[in-house]
């Protein structure tokens, strides 16, 4: 009999029956292991997730994958139950402020914050900013320091939508140059474009926003290595939110802004922007974007990217420069190697970049149904999490009965 015949539940179920939270289930899963279809249930049905990929990195048989239309994890074989993807899900499993709070108690070195533009004009056009990102990774990759940089690029079938790519030389960096405003399921995406290169074990730098960095410091200090990747070097872009790619398109079509006319959004002093080739086509409050914004951003604390070695923004510094916060020793020595393709000026005033922070971790402690506990254990239990997000707007929901054949024969 297959493990699919011997259920009899796989129907939707409602969240908060009984006193064990999974008794209902009719599975075989043992006492305390975690499948994925509880994790799709907890945050992904949920509308909680932020795509950042960590739960596709940490499954040792490779057996979530991403959906070809929404973009976010899906199973596309045999859950075996091992609870990993629970455990480094940073809205479920994983308390993402300990992962922050541990990777700061171990970082050797000191942290500066720096206002920063690319020397070369072409890596200035390229970026969002000052192009410092860019520069900086031009650098690294000619210094010999890193063998290639995982990051986003926008789609060639889809305007505007965002998939991780790897780049391994500076034509292909200033292609990617420039900020994706949806989640490209980063940390779950390495693997794929290292096995899609001639790359062999190569050194890589990690470009994402800060969750997919929380995730990939858990990965690096507790889980799952990747598949002979090292990742030398994390880079962070500041962040508030990031956007759900199909509302964010539907808004901008509202507001009479056709996605294909698009060159490049930017978000900056509350404003969302949408530049053509040569034209401003919007300029608007963020506000009239929340709409877009994905749920599970609001539980969230580390706009500045804190477990990233460098992170980058655009707040506190001048219109064409980027905003580097420089950490360690790790950060320090990328920044030295790479000197050549950057200017580089102390920051000076960090006032904004601290209010920022501060407005951003208020925010996520008023919206997370559970407490927010730098010092709490690592890893949230299955139960733990359904006593907190229960009776919530946040609360687990019953997985998409489009879904059920993959859990009727794999989990
Ligand atoms: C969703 C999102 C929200 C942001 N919100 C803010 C904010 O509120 N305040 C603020 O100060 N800054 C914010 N930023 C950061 C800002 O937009 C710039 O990315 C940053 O200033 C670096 O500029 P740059 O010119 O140096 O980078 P660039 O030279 O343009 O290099 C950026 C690099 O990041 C990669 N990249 C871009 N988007 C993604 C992505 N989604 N996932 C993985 N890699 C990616 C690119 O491929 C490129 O390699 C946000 C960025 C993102 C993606
Ligand atoms: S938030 Fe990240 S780890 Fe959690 S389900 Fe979504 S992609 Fe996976
Ligand atoms: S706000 Fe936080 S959770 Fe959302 S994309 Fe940015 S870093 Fe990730």
């Amino acid at each position: 009999m297959s493990k699919g015949e011997n259920r009899t539940d796989h129907l939707p179920r409602s969240p908060g029956v009984g006193d064990d939270p999974r008794e209902h289930k009719d599975t075989n899963t043992p006492p305390g292991k975690i499948r994925f279809r509880d994790l799709d249930e907890a945050v992904i049905e949920a509308d909680r997730c932020i795509q950042c990929g960590s739960c596709a990195a940490a499954c040792p048989s490779d057996s979530i994958g991403i959906d070809e239309i929404d973009g976010k994890p899906t199973l596309v074989k045999m859950c075996t139950g091992c609870s990993r993807c629970w455990d480094f899900c940073p809205r479920s499993g994983l308390r993402y402020e300990r992962v922050i709070e541990e990777t700061e108690a171990n970082r050797e070195g000191s942290t500066s914050a720096y206002a920063v533009r690319a020397d070369d004009d072409s890596a200035r056009e390229a970026g969002q900013d000052g192009g410092a990102v860019t520069a900086l990774l031009a650098g690294l990759l000619e210094a010999g320091e890193i063998d290639g940089a995982v990051v986003a690029r926008e789609r060639e079938d889809e305007p505007l939508r965002g998939e991780a790519m790897l780049a391994t030389s500076r034509e292909e960096l200033l292609e990617s140059g420039g900020s994706i405003f949806n989640q490209t399921m980063q940390l779950g995406e390495i693997d794929r474009v290292v096995g899609e290169s001639d790359l062999d074990d190569p050194d890589l730098a990690l470009v994402g926003t800060p969750c997919v960095i929380q995730g990939a410091k858990a990965l690096e200090s507790f889980g799952r290595p990747g598949e002979g990747s090292e990742i030398a070097l994390t880079v962070a872009l500041f962040c508030t939110r990031s956007f759900e790619y199909d509302r964010l398109t539907s808004l901008l079509v509202e507001h009479g802004v056709e996605p294909e006319a698009v060159d490049h959004l930017d978000v900056a002093d509350g404003k969302l922007f949408a530049y053509g080739e040569s034209e401003t086509l919007l300029e608007t409050d963020v506000e009239a974007f929340d709409a877009a914004g994905l749920p599970g951003c609001e539980e969230c604390a580390d706009f500045t990217g804190r477990a990233a070695d460098i992170a980058a923004g655009n707040v506190a510094s001048p219109d064409d420069a980027t905003t580097f916060v420089v950490r360690g020793e790790r950060g320090a020595d990328a920044l030295d190697a790479a000197a050549s393709e950057l200017e580089i000026e102390d920051l000076g005033d960090d006032t904004a970049l601290r209010k920022l922070a501060g407005w951003n971790r208020r925010k996520a402690e008023e919206t997370l149904p559970r407490e927010f506990d730098p010092e709490g254990d690592l890893s949230i239990g299955y139960e733990q999490h359904r006593e907190r997000y229960d009776d919530t707007d946040r609360a687990p929901q019953s997985h998409n009965p489009a879904r059920a054949y993959q859990y009727e024969r794999w989990c």
